[in-house]
C-alpha cells in the first residue's frame, strides 16, 4: 500500500474535511525539505508558500539551527521546568525580555496554550490584586487566538467557534476594522469606548492580535487603532494581552507587531516562529507588576498552578536560541523588509475578474476571491480551496481561509521564488476559475 492508503486507514488531520481529504488527488506525503522547498516522496518539489503553517520562517534545514539541535542532543533532550531550570531557558527568556522589554517569560507548547496561560495569569493577577470582579476578557469579532477551550471562548470565527459556543465561557467582542486605511476605526473605537465604559470595571483584560488578524483572512489594522484601543483598555484598568503567535519575529516587518504601534502589552503571547519552525515551543511574557501578584508566603496559594510536562523543552530551546542568533548573524529582519516589498509589489500585480482584494503587510499576504460582481462564492464551491489544491500543479503549497487564499512564505524567501510562488497562485487562480483576463488590477 502507498504512503496515501495508509494515511486515508489511519490518521485523521487539523482543520482537514474527512471525505474530502480521501477523495483528493492532490494530496502529497512530504518527506524532505531544502531551504524554501518542500520535496514529497516522489521527489517533487514545491514551495513553501505557507511557511509550514506561518513558523517555518528561515527556511528548511537551517545550518545554524540543525547544529545547536544536535549538540543539545548530545547533552540532554528534555528535563522538567518544574522545579529545576537549564541554561538554555534562562539565556532564551534573557533575550526575549531585552527584545520585549517585558520581564517573565513563562514556556509552553504552542500558541493555543501560550494564549490560556495568559489568561489565566491575568485572570489571576487580577484576584490577587484585590480586583476580583474582573472575571471578564474582550476579544475582537474574527479573532483567533487558538483551539483549546479557553481560547476558543476568546475566538471570533464563527466557522471554526460557534459549535461550541456552549461549552465555552462568555467573552465581550468589539468590533475589528477589516482593512488598514482608517475607514471603519472610529466606529470600532466607539464600540470599544461604550464597552469599557459599560463593563469596565469587571474586565480582567483586552486581548488582540497585533495589526492582522491572521486566521480572520489577513484583517487588519493601522498602528494608531492599536494603540487608541490599548489605551481604552488601560484607562478602564484593564491589562492588554498582545497575541503576537502570527505576527511575531518580524513577520509584519518590525520584530513584534507592537512595535510598530509603540505599544508594551501586559503580556505577549508568542509560539509559531520562536523555534524557525523547528519544534514545538510557546512563551507567555509578562510584567514584573503581574509577576508580583503571585508572590506571598506558600500558604496563601498564590503560586500559578499550571504547568506542561514538556514546558521548556531543551531541544526547542536550542533551536529557539539558535533562531535568535540567526536573526543577529543573517540580518533575518532586514532581509524579510526587502523580501516584504518584492511580495506586495508581485500580490499587487495580479489580475483577474475574481480578485476582489490583496491584503498585504510585510510577509503575509492575502488573495480575497470573489464573484466579478463582488458576491461570494458558494461554500460548497470550495473555490479557495480548490485554488490551493491547483497551485500544487504549479509547484507552490499555499492554504486558504474560505475564499482568501493566504500567503505566508519564510521570510527568507527571495524575489526569484515568491516571483514563482505568485505566479503558482495565479495560474491556480486561472485553473479554477476561467481566464478572467477582463478583471481591473487590485493596486
Ligand atoms: C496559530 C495561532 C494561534 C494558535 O497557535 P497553535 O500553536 O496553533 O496552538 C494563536 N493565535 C494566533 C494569532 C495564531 O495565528
Amino acid at each position: 500500500m502507498n504512503w496515501l492508503a495508509r494515511d486515508y486507514a489511519t490518521l485523521w488531520h487539523p482543520f482537514t474535511a474527512a471525505d474530502e481529504w480521501e477523495r483528493q488527488a492532490e494530496n502529497l506525503a512530504i518527506e524532505r525539505g531544502e531551504g524554501v522547498w518542500l520535496i514529497d516522496t516522489e521527489g517533487n518539489h514545491y514551495l513553501d508558500g505557507t511557511a509550514s503553517l506561518w513558523c517555518n520562517v528561515l527556511g528548511h534545514r537551517h545550518p545554524r539551527i540543525d547544529a545547536s539541535i544536535r549538540a543539545q542532543l548530545d547533552r540532554i533532550a528534555h528535563s522538567t521546568m518544574l522545579g529545576l531550570t537549564h541554561p538554555g531557558a534562562i539565556q532564551h527568556a534573557e533575550r526575549l525580555c531585552a527584545l520585549t522589554g517585558l520581564d517573565r517569560v513563562f514556556y509552553s507548547d504552542s500558541g493555543s496554550t501560550a494564549v490560556e496561560v495568559a489568561l489565566k495569569m491575568a485572570f489571576q493577577a487580577k484576584q490577587q490584586q484585590g480586583e476580583a470582579r474582573r472575571t471578564r476578557f474582550v476579544s475582537l469579532t474574527e479573532a483567533y487566538h487558538g483551539d483549546t477551550v479557553g481560547s476558543v471562548s476568546l475566538g471570533g470565527i464563527e466557522l471554526f467557534h460557534g459549535l461550541y459556543r456552549p461549552l465555552l465561557f462568555e467573552a465581550l467582542r468589539l468590533p475589528a476594522p477589516e482593512r488598514a486605511d482608517g475607514n471603519e476605526e472610529d466606529a470600532c473605537l466607539d464600540a470599544a469606548r461604550r464597552c469599557f465604559a459599560a463593563h469596565g470595571t469587571e474586565i480582567a483584560a483586552l486581548i488582540v492580535e497585533p495589526l492582522v488578524q491572521g486566521a480572520a483572512g489577513m484583517r487588519m489594522h493601522r498602528p494608531e487603532f492599536l494603540r487608541e484601543l490599548v489605551g481604552i483598555a488601560r484607562a478602564a484598568g484593564a491589562f492588554v494581552i498582545a497575541d503576537e503567535v502570527a505576527t511575531g519575529f518580524g513577520r509584519t516587518g518590525t520584530m513584534f507587531a507592537c512595535e510598530a504601534a509603540g505599544v508594551k502589552p501586559d503580556f505577549m503571547c508568542l509560539a509559531k516562529a520562536i523555534t524557525g519552525g523547528y519544534l514545538p515551543l510557546a512563551a507567555t511574557l509578562a510584567t514584573e507588576e503581574v509577576y508580583d501578584a503571585f508572590r506571598g508566603p506558600y500558604a496563601d496559594y498564590r503560586t500559578f498552578f499550571h504547568g506542561h510536562t514538556y514546558t521548556g523543552n531543551p531541544l526547542a530551546i536550542a533551536a529557539a536560541n539558535a533562531t535568535l542568533d540567526a536573526y543577529e548573524a543573517e540580518n533575518v529582519l532586514a532581509v524579510a523588509n526587502t523580501n516584504a516589498v518584492v511580495l506586495g509589489t508581485a500580490l499587487r500585480g495580479l489580475t483577474h475578474s475574481c480578485i476582489r482584494e490583496v491584503r498585504h503587510l510585510g510577509m503575509m499576504g492575502g488573495v480575497v476571491l470573489r464573484r466579478p460582481g463582488g458576491a461570494a462564492f458558494a461554500a460548497s464551491e470550495r473555490v479557495g480551496h480548490r485554488v490551493s489544491l491547483a497551485a500544487r500543479r504549479h509547484g507552490a503549497i499555499v492554504r486558504n481561509l474560505g475564499d482568501t487564499v493566504m500567503v505566508m512564505p519564510p521570510l527568507v524567501m527571495e524575489a526569484a521564488e515568491l516571483g514563482l510562488l505568485v505566479g503558482a497562485i495565479e495560474a491556480a487562480i486561472h485553473d479554477v476559475l476561467g481566464a478572467g483576463g477582463a478583471g481591473t488590477a487590485v493596486g
